[in-house]
């Protein structure tokens, strides 16, 4: 498995640690709103490749299209003009893949933690992947002004194939403090985890690497102070459910403490990142 820095986004000072109350939350609302300035600090946007043994390439989340790097450009829609993106050209997840001599079509899987801009803008640079996304994810992006949530539909309106999960009624089971997983291809290797709270369909990715196991938890807890219960992002689609994940999260670290637990957008854990880890499997 390959942790992918495929750009950094400004984000401003609290984002992810809220002033208590709704006029301190107003407050970081305001300031977002009147765009990226000194004061903002970077976070990761993040892909993983992971070679899987028998099923082959396959990526979890697909980060920022190439053409995000260049000023003005991309595919971020309305949301993303408040944002700033720091990208080097040749960043995005497929040219990375370019480079290391893997033909981006040969990719067949891609695992969406789920379909907010940062993590869907290059979906169009894997045109032969079929995408799988919890249900309860693809309709929430594809409601009505759903960009006002973090979507940008047209990143994902596309002739690609689609597979929904759907928790409650697919093969679920409980595992390792977690309430409902599906075991992605039936030998533990990919294990998929309904982490909703985020958004309203968000999953984590749960991988049995030789050396042991590896959670992207992606946006259920976009930090670290976040999942120790120190911190609480600006922005949850639902507190109740956030927490409940959260729960769960804390809950496989202790049952399994010597397990890697990757957060969504934590620069100081990113850069504590290997650039390789063991193999699936
Ligand atoms: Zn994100």
């Amino acid at each position: 498995m390959r942790p992918l820095l495929t750009a950094e986004l400004a984000v401003p000072p609290k984002f992810y640690d809220r002033p208590k109350g709704r006029i301190g939350r107003l407050g970081v609302w305001i300031k977002a709103l009147r765009g990226a300035n000194e004061e903002w600090g970077h976070c990761p946007v993040p892909a993983f490749l992971v070679e899987h043994p028998t099923a082959g390439l396959l990526l979890i989340d697909t980060g920022l299209t190439r053409s995000c790097a260049q000023p003005g450009g991309g595919n971020l829609g309305r949301i993303g003009k408040y944002g700033k993106v720091i990208m080097n050209p040749g960043q995005s997840a497929a040219e990375r893949l370019t480079d290391r001599g893997i033909d981006p079509k040969t990719i067949k899987l891609v695992v969406m933690t789920h379909l907010h801009n940062d993590h869907a803008s290059a979906c169009c640079d894997f045109p032969e992947a079929t995408f799988i996304c919890d249900r309860d994810e693809w309709n929430a992006a594809n409601a009505k002004r759903s960009w006002m949530k973090g979507y940008e539909p047209p990143q994902f309106d596309l002739a690609v194939d689609w597979k929904m999960v759907d928790y409650d009624s697919d093969p679920v089971e409980s595992f390792a403090g977690f309430s409902r997983t599906l075991d992605l291809f039936g030998d533990g290797s990919v294990r998929l985890l309904s982490t909703p709270g985020h958004s309203a369909g968000h999953q984590s990715v749960l991988l049995k690497l030789d050396h042991g196991e590896l959670l992207v938890i992606a946006d259920a807890a976009p930090t670290e102070a976040i999942l120790d219960g120190d911190a609480y992002p600006l922005i949850s689609d639902d507190e109740y459910q956030m927490d409940k994940s959260l729960r769960e999260i804390r809950a496989y670290r202790q049952l399994t403490p010597n397990a890697l637990l990757i957060p969504g957008h934590d620069s100081e854990a990113w850069s504590r990142l290997d650039p390789v880890y063991g193999a699936a499997g």
